[in-house]
């Protein structure tokens, strides 16, 4: 117990949100942890009264002032423009660390119950697709652009080590998909193995994602911290949830350099609002992440043995694991009621559950605080040339032909290297003929080998090949260092 209570933001959100929220509340309150709420609105409500945001300002203010928030689901709209309150906050607030413990819970059946499941996923939550950089380049031909960058991997990925030291875990795993994006998820892949080097006492290993997935469902429990990026991090996260019991026993926490937010993986389940029957475990895990980052986790770990406690004893079970377990659905315990056998096993220790050496997962004992070692005046040093541009046409013109007319409007200082069509070379033509789609890349290097080609004869390029062809996009290639800053088409 403090002597000053903790300030801290709370949004209890739509549907089941308000319910699962005031079961964590009264448990914390229970074990004689001071908090003085903020109470804060985000969510349907808000976007109702016309807040495309769904995010109020005096909620901003309110999260400035504690840096802390628990948080019940938000609903996002269906309608069309409306941006999810939840992606809202996460930017907003720059919480770039999406950590998902899963682990396997007394009392809760699952597949792999026994094996001792106990792993932590660590997402990259802002960069990678999430960027939400997005470009319709024709009519039927859309883009997102998938950005990765050096100081946001190596800031995850230095929180995912130190997460491993702080809790003592042995490994930790880094899953990509480096062997096909060379580029994007190599960079990740990279920085990983560089900063390996920092932390000698943790084994660290990389793993293409798909197998990744495939070793989840065979052996779950090889498994102990796993660092990815933000899509490959969004499924197997899900992945590693069904594999301890579901949504209701999935907690999260979204860390950033100043902000942290709580909340269960799961929605507002708005069939179930207001009905007292839902299951509140997940959220109340996920406070658990919040108390140990604001250092109380004596009271975190007497909250968790509680919980485990109540899930060992199977008395107090809500209607989503009796339907699991094949229990008395009539006679399923209520929120309120599950809350209540929680708050009278404070105190108790779980018979099955060794206690931990570390802090103890699924909490985070502490929020590490990265630094990163690449800034402007990093990259600046590094020599690097202009090459040649890639120029996405828009164009239904057959290859070869498009290839002689592109031939001819290369000019002095460039030459046509080759033309693909969704990553696949279809000039100079090797024979395959791929689907055409209406987009083309043609890609002009510079005649002279190792030369800078200059914004001047890119920009007279532009405009020589836009009197032919309709234009959508222009990339430069750069080369860094004497590496390639661009990949080569498929059968290039
Ligand atoms: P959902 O609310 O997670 O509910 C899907 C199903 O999962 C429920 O019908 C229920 O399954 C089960 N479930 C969810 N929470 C549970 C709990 N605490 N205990 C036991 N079972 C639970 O997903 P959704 O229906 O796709 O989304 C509803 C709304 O929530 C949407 O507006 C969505 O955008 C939003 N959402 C918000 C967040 C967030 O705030 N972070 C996350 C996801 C979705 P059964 O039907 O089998 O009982």
């Amino acid at each position: 117990m403090t002597a000053q209570p903790h300030r801290i933001t709370v949004i209890p959100g739509d549907g089941v949100g308000p319910e699962v929220v005031r079961s964590a509340q009264r448990i914390i309150a229970a074990a004689g942890v001071a908090v003085d709420w903020e109470e804060a609105e985000a969510g349907a409500e808000v976007f109702k009264r016309g807040d495309t945001s769904g995010v109020p300002r005096d909620t901003r203010a309110s999260i400035e002032r504690t840096r802390v928030v628990l948080k019940g689901p938000l609903e996002t709209p269906v309608g069309f423009g409306e941006k999810s309150a939840n992606v809202t906050l996460r930017k907003l607030f720059e919480t770039y660390a999406n950590v998902r413990p899963a682990r396997e819970l007394p009392g809760v059946p699952t597949r792999y119950a026994g094996e001792g499941v106990d792993m932590i996923i660590v997402r990259e939550n802002i960069e990678d697709l999430y960027a939400g950089i997005e470009h319709m380049q024709t009519q039927d031909v859309a883009q997102c652009l998938k950005i990765i960058t050096r100081k946001g991997s190596e800031k995850i990925i230095r929180y995912a080590f130190e997460l491993a030291r702080s809790q003592g875990r042995a490994k930790v795993t880094c899953a990509t998909k480096a062997n096909i994006m060379k580029l994007t998820e190599g960079l990740f892949k990279r920085t990983f193995e560089e900063l390996s080097a920092e932390y000698p006492e943790i084994t660290a290993e990389h793993l293409i994602i798909d197998n990744v997935a495939h070793q989840m469902a065979k052996n779950p429990a090889q498994f102990d911290v796993v660092v990815t990026t933000n899509l490959n991090g969004d499924i197997i996260s899900d992945l590693a949830s069904g594999l301890v019991g579901g949504l209701g026993f999935a907690p999260s926490g979204n860390y950033g350099d100043d902000v942290a937010i709580f909340e269960a993986v799961h929605g507002s389940a708005p069939k179930y609002a207001g009905k007292d029957v839902i299951n509140p475990t997940a959220l109340i895990l996920s406070s658990l992440m919040m108390l140990r980052h604001v250092g109380e986790a004596a009271a975190a770990a007497t909250i968790e043995d509680a919980v485990l406690v109540t899930l060992e004893e199977g008395k107090a079970v809500t209607q989503d694991l009796a339907r699991q377990t094949g229990g008395d659905i009539e006679h399923a315990a209520s929120t309120t009621g599950f809350t209540d056998s929680i708050i009278a096993n404070l105190g108790k220790r779980p018979a099955t559950v060794p206690k931990r050496a570390g802090a103890g997962a699924p909490a985070v004992a502490a929020t590490p605080r990265p630094r990163w070692s690449y800034g402007a005046d990093v990259s600046a040093s590094v020599a690097h040339a202009t090459v040649g541009v890639d120029l996405f046409l828009e164009s239904w013109v057959e290859a070869g032909e498009a290839g002689r007319a592109l031939e001819a409007l290369a000019g002095d200082a460039l030459t046509l290297q080759m033309i693909s069509s969704r990553g696949t070379m279809v000039y100079p033509e090797t024979g395959l003929k791929p689907d055409s789609v209406g987009l083309l890349r043609a890609r002009f290097v510079a005649r002279e080998a190792a030369a800078d080609v200059s914004d001047a004869e890119i920009a007279a390029l532009v405009l020589r090949v836009g009197e032919r062809f309709a234009w959508t996009h222009v990339e430069k290639l750069h080369v860094f260092a004497g590496e390639d800053g661009y990949t080569k088409a498929q059968g290039q």
